[in-house]
Parts: structure tokens; C-alpha cells; sequence
């Protein structure tokens, strides 16, 4: 038997005991995995372990693809018809719902966010992501077209199969319900590895999917490291298509391996270094609180986080001590008390790993207007942290922190905010604050980012698309766009009436 963990949660919104299945989740059950070993999942607001959880490996991986491809030949693809399956997904999405408080206080307690954030983004978020596919899936369709007298041809838009997908820890049931919920809409089947820093909710998820009687095989789900379950979903040769989502490095990687074994389709969603840019015409106070918005959600460790403000020369000193005065009043703590804002980060490495970032803004140069340092003596709790005086050429302008720290830099021109905008190799999301229309258009137009936001920031919806330029990836996510991803598009040629034209008659 599979162990399972009990936790008593005890906060001001959900009082209770919540029991996790902690094997790995293989053709409908909970199993152990080959080799027995477990993988330790940290709270990171104590730095205590919370529960050991089954640690996948490549032969564990083996098992759950061939899981995953019997279902999808079987029970799954062209055997459940798209109605059937939007009923599921709507059914996954209302358990969510009812389960709101119990998916969030696991969300807190093993990532470390708001338990009010994860409530209200994370957990609203991807049960309405759930629901969004729920209504696709019998909405998935080709098109006729016309050829030529007598013959015309059809497209259908049909599954690609079985698909490995990896995500990272930022968002962990988010990024799972933007993965899995269009996958299984367009009729593919699943095995996912969520990340091994954050996997309780996945676990948790894995009841909701047994009691919504998603049949077994079409969601998989192995717990593990990178470089092994990870690496296993990449180079088998039984995955037809990998969607990854996590740091721009790791994705190079990943698509290195998807072309070795065999042409798998990929998607990528990688890292980013927003652009902020307020103009002077900008209503300031929504630009602040924007801003700080737009860096210190989820604690900075958000992909489309805007770390890097770009402030019009004239206003520069009036948005900074305004912000800087948003920013020290931002509550750090304990992320079940209801007015925290921002919790601790999500584990050592990654404390450190900003910490040495801040040093080195400082090393370089950088004026540090607020934070800078630890905050409390235990867990992993930084300062949200502005950094004024950048230069483009600076580490922490250029490299992705990940972390709730910001630099920010006055400019003088639209042409030359555009241009410093544009300096990174990345692609993802970029915010333009100004009142007048003309101007907020022109920009959003020359920004090299897969999303811009006009006068807000870290808008994000099932319906509208989300995906990066440059090196922030390939593919879009959400939307109409991501079932692209999940459907492979089939041409039939039909011939009514027309004589074959070769020059040998019969
Ligand atoms: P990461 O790249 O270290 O890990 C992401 C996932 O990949 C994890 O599950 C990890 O175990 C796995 N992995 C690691 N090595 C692997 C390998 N060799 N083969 C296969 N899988 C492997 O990223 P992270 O630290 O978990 O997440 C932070 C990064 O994710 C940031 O760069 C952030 O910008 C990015 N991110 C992007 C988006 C987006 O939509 N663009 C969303 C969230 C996070």
C-alpha cells in the first residue's frame, strides 16, 4: 500500500484534517515506487519536513507511459466523445470548488503563498481553468475547404496522444490544471511530473480525479527529480508531445531530448524579466500599487513578474517614495494569517540564490530605496526589495531573481524606454502605464513580449493567451491557442466525382 499523509490544519479559514495519498498515481492507484526512495517536502515557512512523498523513477515513468497509451488507444481519444469529456473536466472543476479551502491551505503550507492568494488566484484559477477546457472539449473541430470540382477535403483536429509534461513549483496546481485540463480536452492522456519542491497538491488533485471518475491511465502522475522522471518523460520514445514549463535552461535541455529519441511536438513556457514602463501621464497611484503588484505577487516568483520599472524622468522621484512606501507596508509573515501578504520563498536554494543577487546589486552599485535583507529568523523570508541607480549592464537588471526584488531606472524618451525594454533575451510580459491611448497602442505594439499589459498588470485567464517571445518559449498556453498544442491537424481528401488524370487509361 501506497502511504498517505494526514495534516491538521488549524488557521482562521479552514479548521480540519486532510488526508494526501503520497505514492505515485499510475493507471488510477497509488503505488510505491521501483526503488522505495521518497523525496522530503519542506515547509517552507519552518524549514521542517512536512511528509516524505514516493520518489518516481525512469522505470516508474515506462510504467505510467504505457499507462497513459492504453487509455488514450482504449478509453480515452476517440473513444470518450468531447461532451463526455467537458462533463469531466466540469465535474474536476466543481470538486476544486468544494475543496477550495482544503486545495489552498495544502497550496500555503508546502509552497509557502498567501493562503488568501492561493485561494483566490491559485485555486479559483485553475478550477476555472478546468472548466474554460470543459467547455471546449465538443467545440474541436476542422474545417471543409473547397478544392477543385468534384473533390474537397476536410481537416480534423485530433489528439496527439500521450503527453509528458513538467512543472515547476511557482504555481504548482495552476501550472498542473493549465497543463492537464486542455490536454485532456483536445482527447490526449497525461503523465505529469510536478515539481519535487511542491507536489502535495498534485497528490491531493489525484483523489478529486478518482472521485470525479476520470477513467484510469488518462492522468498519471509521477512525483520526482528533474534529471531522472523528468529526463525519463523527455527522451521516451512512447511520449508523443512534452509541454514544459520552468527556468530557460532546463527547457533548452528539454527540447534537446524530445528530438533524440523521436520527434516529439514541444512547448516551452520559460523565464521572463518584465518591463514596467510608467509614463508621466500615468494615474500614479494605480501605477504604484500596479507596480508592486506586478513584482511582490506570489513573492516574485512569477514568470511574468515585472522586475524592471522604468519610471519617465519627471515623475522618477515622486513614483519611488510613493512605492517605496506601498512596499514597506507590504505585511511578511506567516502565510495563513489573513493579512499577509507575502510568505517566505519557496525553499533554501532559492533564498539563497536571491540573497546573492541582492549582494551583488549592491556590489555593482545598485541604491538599495528599501529591503535588502532577511526578514524574521526562520524560514526563508526576504525583504521586498527595490533597487534604484540600475544600469543595463547589471547582473540583476539583465538575469531573471526570481524573488521579490525590483530595479527600477528613470528614462526620457519613448524610443529609448522601448529599445531598454527590449535589451534582454527574454520574451515574456511586458505593462505600459500611460492616459494616452495613441501611445499605450504604439508601444504595446513594439514590445517583443508575448503579453503586454495597458494600465495593469498580472492579468491572467483561462481565456486569453499566455506565452513568451525570444527565449521565454514556444507555444501559447490558455485560450484557444493552447489546444493547438494538444491536437494535430488531419487533412482528408474526397474525390465525388473527379476522373483520375493519369495517362494510361484502364
Ligand atoms: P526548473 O527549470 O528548475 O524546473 C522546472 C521543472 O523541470 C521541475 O519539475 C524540475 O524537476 C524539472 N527538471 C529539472 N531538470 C530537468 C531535466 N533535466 N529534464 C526534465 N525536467 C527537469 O524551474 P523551477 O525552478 O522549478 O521554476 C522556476 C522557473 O520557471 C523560472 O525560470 C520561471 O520563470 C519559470 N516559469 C515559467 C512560467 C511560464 O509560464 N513561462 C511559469 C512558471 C514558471
Amino acid at each position: 500500500m501506497a502511504p498517505t499523509y494526514t495534516h491538521k490544519f488549524d488557521h482562521a479559514a479552514f479548521k480540519g484534517e486532510v488526508e494526501i495519498p503520497l505514492g505515485l498515481f499510475i493507471n488510477g492507484e497509488h503505488v510505491e515506487s521501483k526503488d522505495g526512495k521518497t523525496i522530503d517536502t519542506i515547509n517552507p515557512t519552518t524549514g521542517e519536513v512536512i511528509c516524505s512523498i514516493v520518489e518516481g523513477t525512469a522505470a516508474d515513468v515506462e510504467i505510467a507511459v504505457d499507462a497513459a497509451r492504453e487509455a488514450f488507444e482504449n478509453t480515452w481519444g476517440y473513444n470518450t466523445p468531447g461532451f463526455e469529456r467537458g462533463k469531466l473536466l466540469m465535474k474536476i472543476a466543481t470538486l476544486m470548488e468544494r475543496d477550495a479551502d482544503i486545495l489552498a491551505s495544502i497550496e500555503s503550507l508546502d509552497n509557502g503563498k498567501a493562503f488568501t492568494a492561493a485561494k483566490y488566484f491559485d485555486v479559483t484559477e485553475s478550477a476555472a481553468t478546468f472548466r474554460y477546457y470543459g467547455g471546449w472539449a465538443d467545440k474541436i473541430h476542422g474545417k471543409t475547404i473547397e478544392q477543385s470540382t468534384g473533390k474537397f477535403a476536410y481537416t480534423k483536429h485530433e489528439p496527439v496522444g500521450v503527453c509528458g509534461q513538467i512543472i515547476p513549483w511557482n504555481f504548482p496546481l495552476l501550472m498542473f490544471s493549465w497543463k492537464i485540463a486542455p490536454a485532456l480536452a483536445a482527447g490526449c492522456t497525461v503523465v505529469i511530473k510536478p515539481s519535487e519542491l511542491t507536489p502535495l497538491t498534485a497528490a491531493y488533485m489525484t483523489k478529486i480525479f478518482q472521485e470525479a471518475g476520470v477513467p484510469k491511465g488518462v492522468v498519471n502522475v509521477v512525483c520526482g527529480y528533474g534529471p531522472t522522471v523528468g529526463n525519463a518523460i523527455t527522451s521516451s520514445k512512447k511520449v508523443d508531445k512534452v509541454a514544459f514549463t520552468g527556468s530557460t535552461p532546463v527547457g533548452r535541455k528539454v527540447m534537446e531530448e524530445a528530438s533524440k529519441s523521436n520527434i516529439k511536438k514541444v512547448t516551452l513556457e520559460l523565464g521572463g524579466k518584465g518591463a514596467n514602463i510608467i509614463f508621466e501621464d500615468a494615474d500614479i497611484s494605480e501605477a504604484v500599487k500596479y507596480a508592486a503588484q506586478g513584482i511582490f505577487f506570489n513573492h516574485g516568483q512569477t514568470c511574468c513578474a515585472g522586475s524592471r520599472i522604468f519610471v519617465q524622468r519627471k515623475i522618477y522621484d515622486e513614483f519611488a517614495q510613493k512605492f517605496a512606501k506601498v512596499t514597506q507596508q507590504l505585511k511578511v509573515g506567516d502565510p495563513f494569517e489573513t493579512a499577509t501578504y507575502q510568505g517566505p520563498q519557496v525553499s533554501q536554494t532559492q533564498y539563497d540564490r536571491i540573497m546573492n543577487y541582492v549582494e551583488c546589486g549592491k556590489q555593482e552599485g545598485a541604491t538599495v530605496i528599501t529591503g535588502g535583507k532577511r526578514h524574521g529568523k526562520t524560514g526563508y523570508f526576504i525583504e521586498p526589495t527595490i533597487f534604484g541607480d540600475v544600469t543595463s549592464n547589471m547582473k540583476i537588471v539583465q538575469e531573471e531573481i526570481f524573488g521579490p526584488v525590483v530595479v527600477m531606472t528613470a528614462f526620457d524618451t519613448e524610443e529609448e524606454v522601448i529599445k531598454e525594454a527590449n535589451s534582454t533575451n527574454y520574451g515574456l510580459a511586458s505593462a505600459v502605464f500611460t492616459q494616452n491611448l495613441s501611445r499605450a497602442h504604439t508601444v504595446a505594439g513594439k514590445l517583443k513580449s508575448g503579453t503586454v499589459w495597458i494600465n495593469c498588470y498580472n492579468e491572467l485567464h483561462p481565456q486569453i493567451p499566455f506565452g513568451g517571445f525570444k527565449e521565454s518559449g514556444i507555444g501559447r498556453e490558455l485560450g484557444e491557442y493552447a489546444l493547438e498544442n494538444y491536437t494535430e491537424v488531419k487533412a482528408v481528401h474526397v474525390n465525388l466525382s473527379a476522373k483520375c488524370g493519369f495517362p494510361v487509361d484502364v
